[in-house]
């Protein structure tokens, strides 16, 4: 491949003689892992990020599953974790509750804290090689046919175009180059579902526990409650679009949730993030030419818990990976580049597929018939608690529950 700077950039800049074989774009978990394994691969790689600074502002609960540091070889350390979530509790509206082991479907489970774990993540891709330019921003993307040849970048007022054969989108869930490209269409407000969350001190609870709350205290959506220190939680919750009137109606929600709890109400506000999340299934195609995405901008956040750092994690890895071999072999075609496609997919999309139409039905149940199965799921005592013990209960005790949820077999 010959990597060239287009424009020139002025003496002393960052983008001085210039030479990349991976451009990534985004420092968030799937960009950072990415320019990991792209550079690990043998790849010239570039990172860059738009905020000065990677990981803040936070827009994040900062739950993540065990397994999932694990995906992607990194140790867990007390560099960024706040906390280990041994088990999780899913409330109904009447306060009655399971317990199941780990969080999201993983074993163990953490509470970071995210600004630090993004920082530590772009610390491994610089320690695999990769470049990373700060204050950084994608404005468009450089084509040649239906081929994407590298992105047009902002630096301190100045712009460059920036070639590389392989471009990775990690841009997050409200992606620019993925909609550049005509790669994702536009979100239907049901699946787009607005996120309030604020850390509060000076609380009292189970912090043993992470808790997720379903029920019209988040309409269509949860609350949660994770736990960051024995006195310290991050608790907010996310309403899909289409169920708000307004967007300050989410902040009535949030402070309605933790008046009803006095243990949360005498906390004190340290932190508010507000922030989006995708509940849709994943893009249709997540590479073309010349071009990956990966994390949020291939849509790939878990659309029942809203956990995306896990499936930013691994596609990450799996773009970097693809790209990097697409550098070595001389070949970053859209056919190329389509194992990265099937790499993800094989590895995450029928969960994927199978929580967006768990999501789907779960909205349209009621406080009393999520109540009716958390009763029945709990007088039945199921030890463990599995997804084929739980249907064999709901079968018998809420059988038009469980026809809501259409296309599931049930
Ligand atoms: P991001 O983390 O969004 O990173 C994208 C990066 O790209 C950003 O740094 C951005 O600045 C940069 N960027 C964007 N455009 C450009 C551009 N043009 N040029 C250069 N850089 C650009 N997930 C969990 O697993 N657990 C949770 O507890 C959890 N809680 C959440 C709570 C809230 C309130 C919200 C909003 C989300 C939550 N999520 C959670 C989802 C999780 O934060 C995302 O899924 C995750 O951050 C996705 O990682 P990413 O790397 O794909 O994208």
């Amino acid at each position: 491949f010959s990597q060239t700077l287009i424009s020139s950039p002025a003496i002393g800049s960052p983008f001085m003689d210039l030479e990349m074989d991976v451009l990534v774009v985004g420092a968030g978990p799937a960009g950072s892992t990415a320019a990991r394994y792209a550079a690990a691969g043998g790849a010239r790689t570039l990172l860059i990020e738009k905020r000065q600074e990677i990981g803040t502002p936070v827009r994040c609960g900062e739950a993540l599953g065990r397994n999932w540091l694990e995906a992607v070889d990194l140790t867990p350390s007390s560099a960024f974790v706040a906390r280990e979530i041994a088990a999780s509790r899913v409330f109904s509206p009447d306060g009655t509750y399971l317990t199941v082991s780990g969080y999201a479907g993983a074993k163990g489970g953490y509470v970071v804290e995210r600004d630090l774990f993004d920082r530590a993540l772009a610390k491994e891709a610089s320690r695999a090689g990769a470049r990373i330019e700060i204050k950084t921003s994608a404005l468009g993307l450089l084509r040649e046919g239906d081929r994407v040849v590298g992105v047009v970048c902002e630096h301190l007022g100045e712009t460059w175009d920036v070639r590389a054969p392989v471009v990775i989108a990690a841009d997050g869930f409200e992606s620019q180059l993925g909609r550049w490209a005509g790669m994702t269409s536009p979100l239907r407000t049901r699946d787009l579902v607005s996120c309030l969350q604020v850390t509060l001190a000076g609380v009292r609870g189970d912090a043993a526990y992470s808790d997720l709350h379903l029920g019209s205290e988040a309409p269509g959506g949860y609350a949660w409650v994770f736990w960051k220190a024995e006195d310290v939680a991050n608790v907010g919750l996310g309403v899909p679009l289409s169920r708000l009137k307004d967007r300050a109606e989410v902040k009535r929600y949030l402070d309605a949730f933790i008046a009803r709890r006095p243990g949360l109400a005498r906390g004190e506000p340290i932190e508010e993030v507000a922030g989006g999340v995708t509940t849709s299934l994943p893009v249709e195609r997540s590479a073309m030419a010349g071009l990956l995405l990966a994390g949020d901008a291939a849509r790939l956040i878990d659309p029942l818990t809203g956990a995306g750092i896990q499936n930013a994690l691994l596609s990450g890895r799996l773009a970097g990976e693809a790209a990097a071999r697409a550098v070595r072999e001389g070949d970053a075609s859209g056919e190329r580049l389509a194992s990265y496609d099937r790499a993800w997919r094989s590895r995450l999309e029928e969960d994927l597929a199978r929580h967006y139409l768990v999501k789907e039905g779960l909205q349209k149940l009621d406080d009393a018939a999520i109540d009716r199965v958390f009763h029945a799921i709990a007088e039945a005592d199921l030890r463990p608690l599995t997804v084929p013990s739980v249907l064999d209960v709901l079968r018998a005790r809420t059988p038009e529950v469980l026809r809501t949820f259409e296309g599931l077999g049930f």
